[in-house]
């Protein structure tokens, strides 16, 4: 017996709790990535800046798409040669392949045989066989990402879903600054992209999805000028046998990762990094996070476990936790 479950983005990934303002805004839905996309701008440009921003999510959605046999990631993941990309498509690889790096692999793009297996964005997600994942796997081990004067060969297999988003929110923050945008706040699924503060200055409201019930929120978190992003499995999961399986593959394994993190939050105003960083934080477990915190400086994050809620120091105050049976943790470097 299989169950899909895959949650309304909108409401249920990240609620934006925001006052509204005397300044003229400007709202648009868009559907794309898989997912519902909510923009608003505020200002004299905030129309424009909203209609370029939507043309850039289309531009970059028919460059990443898995499943469009005309993008870029189709003709890289179809052909041995090398193949001319677009200079966004060099960019966002150029930067997983970095974060790869970084995350010693937790974060890995190269895990598409794989994630191909499952079928998660598929109508029919099912456990693979375990001989299949084991043959994929040898094919995420060995495979080789080569970038070269405007072109990209990959003798795997390449999936840009936990950087995309990210990504985009990126070019987003470009085109609004481009545009004069001060204020705008964009949901893109679990990604919070804040342009400066609220239009009355004071911070904008994130609400986190509770990892266990993602109809509500566990918490609410006062930020500005940052990306929050959250990496969770309730985002994308199915029920087999009794067992609930998740769309975030430890590339060790080629199983959904189990590192006993349910939702990891990072909070990192490079809006690529923080989507990268959230993925891998779910994999790597709260030990290896935190090491990697005290490593590198210029995120914050906010990990929870089944009974735990790890906040980093310089956001401790900031984020106001409402489900008083986990127990809190303030993280020091
Ligand atoms: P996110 O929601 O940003 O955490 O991204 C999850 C998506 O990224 C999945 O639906 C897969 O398409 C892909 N993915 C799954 N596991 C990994 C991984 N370990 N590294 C990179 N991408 C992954
Ligand atoms: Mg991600």
């Amino acid at each position: 017996m299989k169950a899909i479950k895959i949650t309304a983005s909108i409401t249920a990934v990240i609620m934006i709790l925001c006052m509204s303002s005397c300044q003229s805004s400007h709202t648009t839905d868009i559907f794309a990535m898989d997912t519902v996309m909510t923009i608003t701008a505020y200002g004299s440009q905030a129309e424009k800046a909203t209609e370029l921003a939507d043309q850039k999510i289309r531009q970059l959605e028919s460059l990443f798409s898995v499943t469009d046999s005309d993008s870029d990631i189709s003709r890289i993941n179809s052909s041995s040669e090398f193949e001319q990309v677009d200079s966004d498509t060099i960019s966002i690889i150029s930067r997983a392949l970095e974060i790869s790096d970084m995350t010693e692999n937790a974060f890995d793009i190269t895990v598409r045989p794989v994630t191909k297996l499952w079928g998660f964005t598929e109508k029919n997600p099912h456990v693979p066989d375990a001989e299949d994942i084991q043959s994929a796997l040898k094919t995420v081990d060995s495979c080789n990402v080569e970038i070269s004067d405007g072109k990209v060969k990959c003798t795997g297999e390449i999936d840009l879903g936990a950087i995309a988003k990210g990504y985009t929110a990126s070019c987003i923050r470009a085109i609004m600054e481009q545009c004069g945008v001060k204020h705008a706040v964009l949901s893109l699924g679990g990604n919070v992209l804040l342009i400066g503060t609220k239009p009355d200055n004071s911070s904008w409201n994130v609400g986190i999805t509770h990892p266990k019930n993602s109809e509500d929120i566990i918490g609410i978190l006062k930020a500005k000028d940052t990306s929050v992003v959250t990496s969770g499995g309730y985002e994308r999961s199915f029920v087999q046998d009794g067992v609930t399986y998740h769309h975030i593959i430890d590339p060790e394994t080629g199983y959904p990762a189990d590192s006993g993190i349910i939702s990891a939050t990072v909070v990192c105003s490079d809006d690529t990094l923080a989507d990268a960083l959230s993925t891998a934080f779910f994999v790597s477990g709260v030990d290896k996070s935190v090491q990697y915190w005290q490593r590198y400086s210029g995120f914050d994050m906010i990990l929870i476990t089944d009974s735990s809620v790890y906040i980093t120091e310089d956001i401790f105050d900031d984020f106001q936790i409402n489900d008083s049976s986990f127990s809190v943790v303030k993280l020091q470097k």
